[in-house]
């Protein structure tokens, strides 16, 4: 039986979806190399005039649970697509992010309606990665078929939250993703914690092994950002770089941003836990440019 406080919850979750009062939110992520924009994550949110903000961790579940899970991501990223037109038009050329739940890879037919979408609006699959997160009772594995599809239609395929939950290493093995989320739990002490470092450096260097990108989620601080740059991870994203935005705000925010970006890798030296016999990254001058 479902909760009162649920209920009231999801009624007034499908009126928001229904009538149009759901928006998307966007957080860039940025190039470890060169501080570059790589994509920005489509994050929905939800204000209601009444309960205020209502964080997508307590009503994506319910769409989950109550079979409003599809039309959710329908909108969001028929949104999404349409918000990569308008970029494009305004001369800001970027990848998307886009997050799925793992229910929705149980039918076989999702890759191609995904495809779909992005042929109705003529923007190229291969700007499109999405993000998936293992649920206890989704395990990830089961969906090889679905996850396979979305590659050979160009579709990137990122784990997103890694190293929590029921994320394993095997799972890197098996499927066809393109892309490592290190979960932030282990960002946010990477600088202090050895244990949490020694984590976060096995996950690069094992994702990196396997040809995947690594993107760090979650970076608040000065210090997470030269650390992970220096342990050779890839992509960063959190809130010492921005915080999810409005799309009309995603060109001033880029300005700021790159004019930013050398004061945050100047030469002092990143404050690591422990020395661990390997050099830091070079000057951004000398760095090779990979993405
Ligand atoms: P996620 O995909 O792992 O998204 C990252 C979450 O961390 C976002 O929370 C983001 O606002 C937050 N975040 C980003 N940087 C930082 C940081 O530096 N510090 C801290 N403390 N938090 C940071 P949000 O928007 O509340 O989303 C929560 C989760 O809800 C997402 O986790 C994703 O799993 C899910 N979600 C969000 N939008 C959608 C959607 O459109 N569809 C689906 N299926 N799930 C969504
Ligand atoms: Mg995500
Ligand atoms: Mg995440």
């Amino acid at each position: 039986m479902i909760a009162a406080a649920d209920l009231g919850l999801l009624d007034g979750f499908e009126r928001a979806l229904l009538n149009g009062r759901l928006r998307m939110a966007y957080q860039p992520k940025v190039s470890l190399v060169d501080g570059s924009l790589k994509r920005v994550e489509a994050l929905v949110r939800w204000d209601d005039p009444k309960l205020g903000a209502v964080p997508p961790s307590r009503f994506v579940p319910l769409a989950e649970k109550y079979g409003l899970i599809d039309p959710l991501t329908q909108w969001g990223l028929r949104t999404t697509l349409r918000q990569w037109l308008t970029w494009r038009d305004a001369g800001l050329d970027t990848c998307l992010a886009f997050n799925i739940s793992a229910l929705s890879l149980d039918q076989l037919d999702f890759p191609d309606l995904v495809e779909r979408m992005c042929r109705a609006l003529a923007v190229p699959t291969e700007r499109l990665v999405l993000e998936l997160t293992e649920g206890a009772t989704q395990p990830l594995v089961k969906l090889m078929d679905t996850l396979t599809r979305f590659r050979i239609k160009g579709i990137g395929l990122a784990i997103d939250d890694f190293g929590i939950g029921y994320s394993s290493l095997m799972q890197l093995r098996q499927l066809p993703f393109t892309e490592v989320k290190i979960d932030r739990f282990f960002v946010d002490d990477a600088p202090s914690s050895n244990e949490s470092a020694v984590v976060v450096r096995t996950i690069i260097d094992l994702a990196h092994g396997l040809g995947l990108t690594v993107t760090g989620e979650g970076i608040e601080t000065v210090e997470q950002l030269r650390l992970l740059r220096d342990m050779g991870c890839d992509v960063a994203q959190g809130y010492l770089i921005s915080k999810a935005l409005p799309p009309g705000e995603l060109a001033s925010w880029y300005k700021g941003w790159q004019a930013r970006w050398p004061s945050l890798i100047d030469d002092r030296p990143a404050i690591a836990p422990k020395p661990r016999g390997r050099t830091a990254r070079p000057a951004p001058a000398a760095a090779p440019s990979h993405s």
